[in-house]
């Protein structure tokens, strides 16, 4: 890293890093969130953070998990903030490290404007997004010519844990031809069943990717109408995402990951 050709920010005491792990894999990491591991005082990660890109954070910052732990109900996302603004307000460089990008699906927004609230200078280090990333490391592009021009991002529950009301499912199915679903194991059976009454096939491809770009990454592909079923045959577990459409046709060419 020192004898990098190019100067990277330093993480200044006081100041709060909100910065992208990536999906798993310790490579995918950006230059400026590995300024941070080494740089940081203190680190606030999630539960989704890889194990091996904490290991990367300097020996001597102190660690602050904000995840859920053992089926305990997750800390009030209040509490972080406060956390975050406590910890900087002490003088100390603070790295919040959050799973995949800090601003999808990741409560990122929410932390940002607490800072902006309590006046604490702040940086965003944007990550890969596991639906991208999570989706290269199954052999699935996101986009490619022949099949999409378009690609939609959708949580699997809303804030309540339910499938979200605010998706207009007909509108989703009609104009969206990749849809990756995030936090949607759960609801699968129901996810596919919208779509499918919103008019998409249930003989279209989709594919359950686990723990993507980790050591235990697990890929089940199936048809739409049968793809809830086989994950639960398969015994798949979280964190994973749900992709529909044409593209997850191209794993079997691009699998790189068993080459
Ligand atoms: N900010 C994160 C998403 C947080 S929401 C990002 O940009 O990736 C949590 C959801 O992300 C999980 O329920 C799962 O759907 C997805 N996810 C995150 N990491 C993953 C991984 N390594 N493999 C599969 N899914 C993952």
């Amino acid at each position: 890293m020192n004898t990098l050709p190019l100067t990277l920010p330093d993480l200044q005491p006081g100041h709060v890093w909100l910065v992208g792990a990536g999906p798993g894999d310790p490579g995918l990491i950006s230059l400026l969130a590995l300024q941070a591991l080494r740089q940081a005082d203190a680190v606030v990660y999630d539960a989704l953070v890889d194990p091996r890109v904490l290991d990367l954070a300097n020996p001597l910052a102190s660690r602050h998990f904000a995840g859920k732990r053992g089926g305990k109900p997750s800390p009030r996302q209040p509490d972080i903030s406060d956390q975050l603004i406590q910890l900087a307000g002490r003088g100390l460089r603070v790295l919040r490290l959050k799973g995949g990008d800090p601003f999808v699906f990741g409560r990122g927004a929410e932390e940002a404007m607490a800072l902006v609230a309590a006046g604490v200078p702040f940086r965003v280090v944007p990550g890969i997004t596991s639906g991208v990333g999570g989706l290269a490391y199954a052999g699935i592009p996101a986009t490619s010519r022949e099949t999409n021009s378009a690609i939609a991002f959708v949580t699997g529950h809303d804030s309540s844990g339910e499938v979200p009301d605010s998706v207009d499912w007909p509108a989703l199915a009609k104009a969206v031809p990749v849809i990756v679903f995030y936090m949607a194991l759960k609801h699968l059976d129901r996810i596919a069943g919208q779509l499918i009454a919103a008019g998409r096939s249930p003989e279209e491809s989709a594919a359950v990717i686990s723990k993507a770009s980790t050591a235990e990454q697990r890929v089940v592909t199936a048809t739409l109408g049968r793809i809830a079923a086989e994950a639960v045959a398969a015994a798949i577990e979280p964190p994973a995402l749900v992709v529909v459409g044409p593209v997850v046709d191209l794993r079997k060419h691009l699998n790189w990951l068993t080459l």
